[in-house]
């Protein structure tokens, strides 16, 4: 991975290479720790943050979810997320991950006298799911492994614990020459991909299931709201497999993923097997908003 100079750790700046835990790191027994995935993007006006306020109130609310207390509130942690990007000197764009986790101390399940330790790390990375899948679309196969089912885990948190689940689907669908995988809710519906969350346009409608049984995307709720905008009827509802494969037009969005056309699904060409016409005016708006480009929604970027 492309290394940085700095890691923040509880209050300060470590180098990239010394930011390291004891191996009787609570988290890394437990599985009990609570994360965010953010980017900054390369500006006009430099390096600037896409909904830092959103992003970090999620990772606050992840950690009150899983009965953490954050050893730090939010506007120390934004602050820091600023600086850390300030120290780094980024020449391109940039990937950040806060991470809100248990430390050395006390073993066991009951977590409570744990220590709270909070690190948020920063990187220069490209597209998440390749530069031509951006253009052309990606394959993805429907996954043998059910979302984690909301009776017995919190898909809401952005829990280090629930991406057991993601790598085991995602191993599969790469496993069997896919790009992506897709996951079904316990009651066969489409739930969320790996890391995204989904998208298909029938017939001129902008279709997306609603966040039962999926992270809160930030990324899905600015395309809903860049999509409304543009006078494009939107529906919130479920969504089988196999209107899936008769869709005009389908995609994937997160903040890795950002807007990820998809091209195929188990095998099944979707609409005319490359980037549908829907597909690209919305990726093109979305690019536009975190690049500074629309005016409309600049304060949703923090500047470097
Ligand atoms: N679902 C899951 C499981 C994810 O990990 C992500 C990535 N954070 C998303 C959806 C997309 O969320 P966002 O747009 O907020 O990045």
């Amino acid at each position: 991975m492309n290394k940085a100079e700095f890691i923040w750790m509880d209050g300060t700046f470590v180098p990239w290479d010394e930011a390291n835990v004891h191996i009787l790191t609570h988290t890394l027994h437990y599985g009990n720790g609570v994360f965010e995935g953010t980017r900054a993007y390369q500006t006009q006006k430099g390096l600037a943050i896409f909904k830092l306020r959103e992003h970090t109130t999620r990772l606050l609310n992840s950690a009150k979810i899983t009965m953490i207390t954050p050893n730090f509130d939010l506007e120390t942690l934004e602050q820091a997320q600023i600086e850390l990007l300030r120290k780094n000197h980024f020449k391109s764009n940039v990937y950040l991950r806060p991470l809100i986790f248990l430390g050395y101390g006390v073993m066991g399940l009951y977590h409570v006298s744990a220590p709270v330790r909070t690190a948020i790390a920063a990187w220069e990375w490209g597209t998440y799911l390749g530069e031509e899948g951006l253009e052309k679309g990606i394959r993805v196969k429907i996954s043998s492994f059910v979302r984690n089912p909301v009776k017995s885990t919190m898909g809401k948190a952005k829990a280090v614990a629930n991406y057991l689940n993601s790598q085991m689907a995602k191993f599969e669908a790469k496993d069997a020459g896919y790009d992506e995988a897709l996951l079904l809710d316990d009651d066969g519906f489409i739930a969320e991909g790996s890391g995204e969350c989904f998208f298909i346009i029938r017939d001129g409608v902008l279709i997306s299931p609603p966040n039962d049984n999926s992270l809160e995307s930030i990324t899905q709720g600015m395309v809903l709201e860049l999509a409304r905008a543009k006078g494009i009827p939107v529906e919130r509802r479920r969504v089988t497999r196999d209107e899936v494969y008769m869709a005009d037009e389908a995609f994937f969005t997160g903040t890795a993923a950002e807007v990820t056309p998809i091209r195929n699904v188990d095998g099944r060409v979707i609409g005319n097997g490359t980037r549908g016409t829907m597909t690209k005016e919305l990726q093109e708006a979305y690019f536009d908003v975190v690049y500074g480009r629309n005016p409309a929604y600049e304060h949703l970027l923090t500047y470097i």
